[in-house]
């Protein structure tokens, strides 16, 4: 069983919280957008009220070890949370103590000097190079400066690393508590009913676009065992055609998925594009026409769908009672290239009985770009996270992990 952060007593306890602080930044060094830390606030506010020592933990970006120690220098430097903690105060309206150190003094003093309330956030986890390996004497360490663990970070419960899965298990093992925080528990309970929907709850269908094919493409087989269809978009589909034997022009293909689409495409369940808008160059388009997607012309790229596929795929939406959305349909963040991913935001707003779920880092922020995030029932904070709920029926390390 699992227990929720509610159950936990804390007053005057250290209580380690795993959140998601992996924010997008600006070239010049400024927050972008700061979701993943409001996201996180209402765990936090939570601890803070009961009087906890609040001490905050998450990644940023990656830190490449294999690299020279300048090169690993100016990474660190790069996805350094201090701009984290600045913004973090700010929302809270209160300090945020933050420690440069991820070990020795500085972190254990900081922490000691905590009154009932406070909040600390150690700098970015990766710093240390145990972190992504899980290394148990990093994980024993960091364990030993709480007396209780919180995780928050949905977006990394599909990683099995110190914060997320050493921690905990180290501090089950000395008899300390481990709970979820109320983010992961919204993200359960969504996608929960998106891992296996009753009949009632059918048709099911989930819509898989975005560019990451070669990691998406294993989802495809769980979703297609789940769900009544899946209709693909975005880069992927053009696999798809290539699969069928069409002409693919320059469009975005993995050569060596080509059987395995034929074989997702024996199962009946996938719907394609039947209409692609492409494109004469991905840089800087001159030429842009709506084609078939079996007269896709030498030397152009597809670049989104055709408005015949938004009404063929809006009439699967029109119709599901469950919806799974990852990955936009076209590259949406060039103009004259959104209107598939729009026209889909458009027919799931308008499906007002559906559970309605998006997942996936550029597909929530289309969501929210365009604005229909408050006509879905959940956006995920979870990209890798939410696929693989859904293809593992929730079984993520970051979770198990929690259970007595
Ligand atoms: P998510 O973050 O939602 O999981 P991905 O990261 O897999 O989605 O993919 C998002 C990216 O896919 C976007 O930047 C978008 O421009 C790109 N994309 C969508 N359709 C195409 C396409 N036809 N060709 C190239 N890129 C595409
Ligand atoms: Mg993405």
């Amino acid at each position: 069983m699992k227990h929720s952060v509610d159950e936990l007593e804390v007053k005057g306890k250290k209580v380690i919280v795993r959140v998601d602080f992996n924010v997008p930044f600006k070239d010049d060094g400024t927050i972008r957008d700061d979701n993943r830390i409001v996201a996180a606030l209402p765990t936090i506010k939570t601890l803070i009220a009961k009087g906890a020592k609040v001490i905050l933990m998450s990644h940023l970006g990656k830190i490449d070890f294999k690299k020279t120690p300048e090169e690993i220098e100016k990474a660190k430097k790069k996805n350094s949370l201090a701009p984290v903690a600045v913004r973090l105060g700010e929302l809270l309206g209160k300090e945020v103590v933050f420690s440069n150190a991820t070990r020795g003094e500085e972190l254990e003093s900081k922490i000691a000097s905590l009154k009932d309330g406070d909040v600390l956030l150690m700098q970015n986890s990766r710093y240390e190079k145990g972190e992504s390996k899980n290394d148990p004497e990093l994980s024993a360490y960091w364990a030993s400066l709480g007396d209780a663990y919180v995780m928050d970070a949905f977006g990394s419960a599909h990683r099995a690393h110190a914060t997320t899965v050493g921690i905990p298990s180290e501090m089950k093992k000395e008899g300390k508590p481990v709970a979820y925080g109320y983010l992961v528990e919204k993200e359960i309970k969504a996608l929960g009913r998106c891992v296996n929907p009753q009949p009632d709850e059918r048709p099911y269908i989930a819509i898989l676009g975005g560019l990451k094919v070669s990691s998406k493409i294993q989802v495809i087989d769980s979703l297609l065992k789940k769900c009544d269809n899946v209709l693909i978009c975005g880069a992927m589909a053009y696999t798809f055609f290539r699969a069928q034997g069409y002409k693919t022009g320059t469009s975005y293909v993995e050569e060596d998925q080509l059987d395995y689409a034929r074989k997702c495409l024996a199962s009946g369940k996938i719907i394609l594009p039947n209409q692609t808008v492409v494109a004469d160059s991905f840089d800087d388009p001159k030429v842009v026409k709506t084609v078939n997607v079996y007269d896709l012309p030498d030397g152009m790229e597809g670049m989104d769908i055709g408005p015949n596929t938004v009404d063929v795929f809006s009439a699967y939406i029109k119709n599901a009672k469950t919806i799974f959305w990852n990955g936009p349909c076209g590259v949406f963040e060039k103009p004259g290239f959104e209107k598939g991913t729009l026209g889909i935001c458009k027919a799931i707003a308008a499906n007002k009985s559906a559970f309605s779920v998006v997942g996936g880092g550029d597909s929530a922020a289309a969501v929210k770009q365009f604005g229909y995030a408050d006509k879905f029932s959940h956006v995920s904070t979870g990209g890798g996270a939410s696929l693989e709920m859904i293809q593992f029926d929730g079984k993520l390390p970051g979770l198990e992990v929690l259970d007595d």
